[in-house]
This record gives structure tokens, sequence and C-alpha cells, in this order.
């Protein structure tokens, strides 16, 4: 194996395994080594007492069929590149905005509809409004015309400038803008810019100052165009449909493999060594790992060490799955919901409660007369580093937190306490434990006012080591480790001489 192998890849997350599955589709032969028994990192499903849980995402862009939308549905081109297919269902809302003083805004596909919410409640505002969303459509007019590549392939770069010379253009001024200061240039109301931070905090854990307008331009465009879907079996189905195309073409999934370090020889990453000590050499490795981890534990080199403070580190998660009677949950309930009960600590550990319901739209996920539910809020591994794991305090003071989210909850879902029939919780820790990144984390993100080409893209300063994943251009999200797995594959497809086509 390791004479023939061209690319190793460390992690089975869905920016490893798009990367592995595209090398491997065009004829590469690779092996993506994964210290889990099962794919997806944050991606993926658990079953428990006839339920399946999503561990962490259920939010989807990029699954559109019709290409005529643009290009940002990935998951759509990648699964039919790769001759697999995926059930997914349509939300007709991305997220449902629970805020204090009555504040409701659901996010509707329907992109006038949910304008209409807003200016209802802001009539004074209506031209900032439409200005600010209309700022966030010309970027997603610019970005779903352009096709998936590597920002540091010359080729691709070239290619698409001589094509599209005056978006190209226009793009490199809209890197210079965050979506606050731009949302600020339109709208004063401070309730609705408040609804605008949350709007960037949902999916980017920072307020829209520090959310570049182009990420922007992407998460809150694309719901109204290629929407967003929800795969029929869990979110487990999308890592589980790539690990299928990726097999297809020869691809191997090692799984209970746990990469324990980089090989590098004179400079260039050769292989890696695995947790029982065994050496796999590849000409190129691909680390789904973070920033963090892959540097400050599996390279073995003082002079790459991360500090700490070279990015913002998001903090971890604290999680908890509910198996409840059905009967509470209303049939004209969205699947995902955003609860903020004070602003003053929206953005605090704790302060914002995520909420989904994924059995209102496949109701497979739990038994018959039941319901699936999911919440979350952000916490950090210093909170519980007291406890022994295992040990009953553990076990109680997870209880009694999660006990004090779903209290919270019933804001939104009356008689959630007494419908609990089955609670599964997981704190920053089991983040660290499952997902092996530092502290739980949810990545590294900007600083305020950096332009987001400042994001590492998936070279590194080891040659022949690769990065692919939420450390890496765009950031955090499924769709966006889509596209750095897909830049990923294009750049090193073109340095070893078979580029990839265009998805
Ligand atoms: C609670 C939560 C909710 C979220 N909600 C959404 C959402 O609704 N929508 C959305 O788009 N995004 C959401 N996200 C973010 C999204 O899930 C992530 O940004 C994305 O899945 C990260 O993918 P990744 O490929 O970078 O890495 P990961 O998912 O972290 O996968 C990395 C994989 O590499 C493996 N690995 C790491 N080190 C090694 C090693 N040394 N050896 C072997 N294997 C290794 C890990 O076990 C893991 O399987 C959410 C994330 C969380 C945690």
């Amino acid at each position: 194996m390791s004479e023939t192998l061209d690319v190793i890849v460390i992690g089975a997350g869905i920016g490893g395994l798009t990367s592995a599955a595209l090398l491997q589709e065009r004829g590469f032969k690779t092996i993506v080594f994964e210290k889990n028994a099962f794919p997806g990192g944050s991606c993926s499903a658990f079953r428990k007492g006839g339920y399946t849980f999503d561990a962490g995402a259920s939010v989807f862009y990029g699954f559109n069929e019709d290409d005529s939308v643009g290009t940002l549905n990935l998951h759509a081109r990648i699964f039919r590149k790769l001759g697999v297919s995926l059930e997914t269902v349509p939300d007709p809302v991305q997220i449902h905005y629970h805020m204090p003083a009555g504040f409701e805004v659901p996010a509707w596909y329907d992109r006038r509809r949910f304008l209409d919410v807003l200016i209802r409640r802001f009539p004074h505002e209506k031209e900032g409004i439409v200005k600010f969303y209309d700022a966030l459509e010309s970027v997603y007019d610019i970005l779903s015309s352009l096709p998936a590549g590597s920002l540091e392939d010359v080729m691709h770069l070239a290619g698409v400038g001589a094509k599209h010379p005056l978006k190209t253009m226009a793009l490199g001024v809209k890197t210079l803008y965050s979506m606050g200061g731009t949302a600020r240039r339109f709208i004063s109301d401070p309730e609705l810019l408040r609804f605008i931070d949350l709007e960037s905090y949902s999916w980017a854990v920072q307020d829209a100052s520090s959310t570049p307008l182009v990420n922007a331009g992407i998460c809150l465009a694309d719901r109204h165009h290629g929407g967003i879907n929800y795969p029929i079996g869990g979110s487990g189905a999308i890592p589980d449909a790539l690990v299928k195309g990726y097999e297809k073409y020869g691809g191997s999934v090692r799984y209970r493999s746990e990469v324990k370090s980089v090989i590098v020889e004179n400079g260039a990453a050769v292989g890696v060594r695995l947790a029982d000590g065994s050496e796999v050499r590849a000409r190129a490795v691909v680390s789904n790992a973070t920033v963090w981890d892959t540097f400050n534990r599996l390279v073995d080199d003082s002079r790459l060490r991360v500090p700490e403070d070279r990015f913002i580190k998001a903090p971890s998660w604290f999680q908890i799955w509910l198996g409840v009677d059905g009967s509470i949950v209303p049939n004209d309930f969205h699947m995902h919901h955003i609860i903020v009960d004070d602003w003053a600590k929206y953005d605090k550990l704790g302060g914002t409660i995520y909420f989904s319901a994924p059995s209102v739209l496949d109701p497979s996920l739990a038994p018959e007369g039941k319901h699936a539910l999911h919440l979350f809020v952000t916490a950090e591994t210093s909170q519980w580093e007291q406890y022994e794991r295992q040990s009953p305090e553990y076990r109680n003071a997870k209880e009694e937190f999660a006990r004090s989210v779903i209290a919270r909850a019933e804001s939104i879902l009356p008689g959630l306490q007494k419908g609990v029939e089955l609670m599964v919780t997981a704190t920053p820790q089991t983040h660290v434990r499952y997902l092996n990144r530092r502290d739980g984390s949810y990545g590294p993100l900007l600083k305020p006012g950096q332009n987001v080409l400042l994001k590492p893209q998936n070279r590194t300063p080891v040659k022949n080591l690769f990065s692919a994943g939420d450390s890496t251009f765009p950031g955090q999200g499924v769709i966006a480790v889509t596209y750095s797995g897909v830049s990923c594959a294009s750049y090193i497809a073109r340095q070893f001489g078979k580029p990839l086509d265009y998805l």
C-alpha cells in the first residue's frame, strides 16, 4: 500500500471525505484514516432508543438539483459526479428566530415573505432592509456564477478572471467589507441591527461586524435560492453517501485508525504514523484536523506551532438530544429555531439556544407518536473540567444544566419539560473525545475586520501537507468545508498533473 498511494487523508469529516472522494474519482489512489468508527465528524448521526439524532449540523445548503440556481449546489454536483443519490426534504424556513419583546422572524425560503416580516415590524427601515439584503444578493449573484476551485491555483484564477473579469473585480472589492459594516450603512434601528447580528451569530458564532460580507452573501442569500434541505435519514446520510461514492471508485476509509503524527522528511510530508505505530507513506497528506491540532500535535516542528491567539478560538457546545411525546409538537412547528431571551446575553456562553426538531421533516427519525429534538448552547471545556468523567457529580451537573436549558425552551414549546422521555447530553469534553478538536472548538474564527482571504487556504508551510475543513477558507459549516475539500482536491490534482474538471 505504502509504495503506491498518492494521497493520505487524516479524518473522515466532510472536508476530508470530499477531498478524498474527488481525488479518487479522478484516478488518484487515496486512503482516509478516521479515529472514530463512523464518518462525518460534526456532521454525523447516532441512534439511541429508537431515535436517530444529529450529532451536530442540521441546516444544510447545496442540495438543490437545479443547476440553473447557480454553482453553489456543491452537494448535488458532487453526488452526481460520484454517481450516488441522497433523498432530501426542502425546508420552508431556514431558522425561526424567537427574540425578546415578541420579536419573531421565520427566515422563509420565500425571500419576499421573509422581508415582509421585517418590514412589518420596522416600516421606518423599509428602504434600509431592502438595500441591505440586496447587498447580500449581489454577492450571491457573483459567487453563484463562478465555478468552485482553489484560490491558490493560478490557472483556475486566470481562467475565472478571463471569463468573468467584472465579477472577479467586484468580488475582490466586496472582500473588503463586513456584514455589520454594510448593515450599518443602510439601517440604524438598534433592534433590527441586533437581529442582523443574530443572523450572523447563528452560523458564524460572531456578530455581523466580525463576519465578512462575502460569507454572509452565501448563507443569507442562498437560503432563498438553492434553499435549505434536510437529508432523509438524518445528517449522517451525507457522509454515508460520500463514503459510498468514494468506495465505488476504490477508495478506502480505515475507521478506528488515529493518526498520531505526520512524517516529514527534508521539509516535505511523506506519510503518517498511526496510533498502533505503523507507518503509511504517500506523495501527499491532507489533514482534516483543525489548524491547532495539525501544527501543535501532528507535525513535530516547534517552528510551525500555531499560537492560540493567531485566530479567535470559537467556543465548543453543550448539546442535548431529547426523545419526546409527539403530542407536544404542533403540526406546523418549524424544524430550526433560535431562542434569545435576553439581548445582553445572546453572545455569552449559553446565551442563545439552538433548537431543532428534525422529525417534523423526516418522521422516520423517531418512533411512531414521538419526536426527536436537538438543543445546544455554546460552552467551554473550562466549565466542566472540575468533574471526573463518569462520576455521579458529572452526570448530575450535566442533567441539571440540561434541565435549565430545556426549561428556557418551554417558551417556544410549552409542555416540553413534561414531555421528555429520553435525554442524552454532551459537554465540550465529549466534543474533544469524538472530534479530536482542540477544546472541542467550533474552529478558528477571523478577528474583527480581517479580510476573509486571510483565512488559511489548503497549502501549509510543510511541502505536500495540505489542509481541508473548517480551519481553511471559507470557514465553518458543512457547505463551507465541502468547498474547502473541493479546492484542496483541485489544487493537489493540478500539482500532480491531472486537473479536476469543474463540478
Ligand atoms: C453542534 C454543532 C452544530 C452545527 N450546526 C451546523 C449546521 O446546522 N449547518 C452547518 O452547515 N454546519 C453546522 N455545524 C458546523 C459543521 O458541522 C462543521 O463546520 C463541519 O462539519 C466541520 O467539518 P470538518 O471536515 O472541518 O471537520 P470535522 O467534522 O471536525 O471532522 C474531522 C474528522 O477528523 C477526524 N480526526 C481528527 N483528527 C484525527 C486524527 N489525528 N486521526 C484520525 N482522524 C482524525 C475526527 O474524528 C473527525 O471525524 C455545526 C457544528 C456543531 C459542532
